[in-house]
């Protein structure tokens, strides 16, 4: 039987795709102004739990990373520290122009402006800042993706490991975390 493009997911992956997509496991963890957004996000008025996207209280525990804006040098060290904590597979959501092109912060001096450079990002949601009605649009294109096997951030990271470092490192003068070798 000929093999299309749709027929290169195995079945059982598929079937994981659908756990996966229907049970995302948020960290609880925000930076920049956007993280105001989560709450109501994630709370009766919007009920992002209805989509299967609950929070998490530890990276290990965790499958969904949101970067809620700007971040400073210093945040995304922790910011990285906590993405290499987490299991394969995992997605990575970033909110807000902030993490696009540096928003506001595009000349500041200690924080970065395009997050990708840093680790892979799958989603990103637009804005200054986004509403809750534009999180949860962003959470569906991230199922999506992972219906399609194409939410495949994690795994970028992994074989362009050391163009993430160099990029890191350019910014992160003080350095001093495992350097995973995977
Ligand atoms: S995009 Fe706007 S709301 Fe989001 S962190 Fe930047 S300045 Fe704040």
């Amino acid at each position: 039987m000929e093999m299309n493009d749709k027929d290169t997911l195995t079945i059982v992956e598929h079937i994981k795709n659908f756990a996966r997509r229907h049970s995302l496991f948020v960290l609880a963890y925000g930076t920049g102004c956007g993280a105001i957004e989560v709450p109501p996000t994630m709370t009766s008025r919007y009920d992002a739990e209805r989509f299967g996207i609950v929070g998490r209280a530890t990276p290990r525990q965790a499958d969904v990373l949101l970067i809620t804006g700007y971040l400073s040098v210093k945040t995304l060290k922790r910011v990285i520290r906590t993405y290499e904590q987490m299991q394969n597979p995992k997605y990575v959501i970033g909110f807000g122009s902030c993490t696009i092109n540096g928003g506001m912060y595009w000349d500041s001096y200690n924080t970065i402006k395009v997050l990708d450079q840093y680790m892979p990002v799958d989603v990103y949601i637009n804005g200054c800042m986004p509403r809750p009605e534009s999180v949860i649009s962003g959470f569906i294109k991230l199922q999506q993706l992972i219906k399609a096997g194409k939410a495949d951030g994690w795994k970028k990271y992994q074989e362009n490991l050391d163009w993430y470092r160099t990029n890191q490192k350019k910014v992160i003068k003080n350095w001093n975390m495992p350097d995973y070798n995977w």
